[in-house]
């Protein structure tokens, strides 16, 4: 099916193309080659040995990076097609957001900023992805990186926060001064709340966050569970907790859908001086798909000279996922039970950043001469290589260079 785009989505004729030119595939646009490119990627095959808030102490089928990666793009997919959004574009932003992190999830990314800022630097996941795809991933003979197109690359950049143009002068083609397409916005308000739910099954099944708990602290969840307790008062506790979390998912997404149609609808209101054929509305009913017979036509210049991002979620709903991320930060990311995890994080990024720094003779021979060329300073050479890594993989140089 041809998706019917809205006039202010990315089209990818439009795409302001690639670093290097490539011919056009026969059967596949350009932003279904990045995804693809994405996906048979290291950097994100090396997603599944990357702690996303569990280490495998907990359990195997809890999220790691990649699984989030993917519940990511399954929902950003959904939104994108019913606001009328480049839906190939959505899913490659998706898959490639979390690219960047290193190993240990955010207890990782802390520890290595605060390694890097003892040498005057600083460790940013979105720029470290950025540094993946135009220049760790080698795979084709005839540049480095993987030559996604400009709109990839931006949406890599500007998805999750905006750069001062003063402080990053060599992002200046990536228009800092503009928003990002809303494909782009969109993937970080879908992240948190594909975490913000994940993140209470998988805290509920590791016995750290209790029902009762739950129920007294995160008010929405206690609003659905009392409706799923009358429909299914028979159903085992972890069925009628599942069915209260696809209620909520399913009650976000829905309003990040409608809120982020009306904010552009009201942003452009007064936009009035031409009339385009309209599209369909998001939503199932007959009322919602009533298309406009002549409403003004919003573009993507509109949407990037915007003062603000427009996607988002409504107050009330906004208020409601705050308290449960807040819930979440309180009783789950900063609980005693995971601090182990946490102090691992800390010593073995710590210990090996700074064994690398005084000995760069023992790093691999790639790092070595990157390392040599004084191109950059040691201490990035250094970040990268530990950025890349897995769990696994640190864990074994920790073992080998650290351990007893
Ligand atoms: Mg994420």
């Amino acid at each position: 099916m041809i998706q019917s785009l809205a006039p202010y989505a990315v089209q990818v004729e439009h795409s302001r193309g690639r670093r290097y030119p490539e011919p056009q595939h026969p059967y596949r646009n350009d932003f279904q080659r990045d995804r693809d490119r994405v996906i048979h990627s290291r950097a994100f095959r090396r997603l599944e040995a990357k702690t996303q808030v569990f280490t495998g102490r907990y359990s195997d089928h809890f999220r790691n990076r990649l699984t989030h990666t993917l519940e990511v793009a399954q929902i950003s997919r959904t939104i994108a097609a019913q606001l009328g959004l480049n839906v190939d574009l959505v899913e490659t932003l998706a898959l490639v957001h979390d690219i960047g992190h290193p190993p240990f999830g955010h207890s990782g990314e802390k520890a290595l900023d605060i390694a890097m800022r003892r040498h005057g630097l600083s460790f940013d996941h979105n720029l470290h992805a950025l540094r993946i795809v135009e220049d760790f991933e080698q795979r084709y003979a005839a540049f480095r990186g993987l030559n996604l197109t400009f709109e990839v690359r931006e949406g890599i950049i500007k998805h999750s926060r905006d750069y001062d143009a003063a402080d990053f002068p060599e992002l200046a083609e990536y228009c800092l001064d503009k928003r990002p397409p809303l494909e782009a916005q969109l993937i970080d308000a879908t992240d948190e709340l594909a975490y913000n739910t994940a993140d209470l099954d998988d805290g509920y099944e590791a016995h750290l966050l209790g029902l009762e708990q739950i129920i007294e602290n995160v008010p929405v969840f206690a609003r659905f569970f009392a409706e799923v307790e009358k429909l299914y008062p028979a159903a085992p506790k972890k069925l009628q907790f599942n069915e209260v979390l696809r209620r909520i998912l399913d009650r976000w997404v829905g309003d990040l859908i409608h809120n982020t149609q009306s904010q552009i609808d009201i942003a452009f209101n007064n936009k009035d001086d031409k009339c385009s054929p309209g599209r369909p509305r998001p939503g199932n009913s007959a009322e919602s798909h009533t298309v406009d017979a002549c409403r003004p036509e919003i573009t993507l210049a509109d949407i990037r000279a915007h003062p603000k991002r427009l996607v988002g979620l409504s107050p009330q709903v906004e208020a409601e996922r705050a308290e449960t991320k807040e819930f979440l930060y309180r009783n789950l990311y900063y609980s005693a039970a995971l601090d182990p995890e946490k102090d691992d994080a800390e010593r073995v990024v710590s210990q090996l950043f700074d064994l690398w720094m005084k000995r760069p003779e023992k790093l691999p021979s790639s790092y070595q001469e990157k390392a040599k060329t004084e191109s950059e300073p040691r201490a990035r050479v250094v970040c990268d290589y530990i950025a890349g890594m897995t769990d696994t993989y640190i864990y074994e140089q920790y073992e080998k260079y650290c351990g007893p």
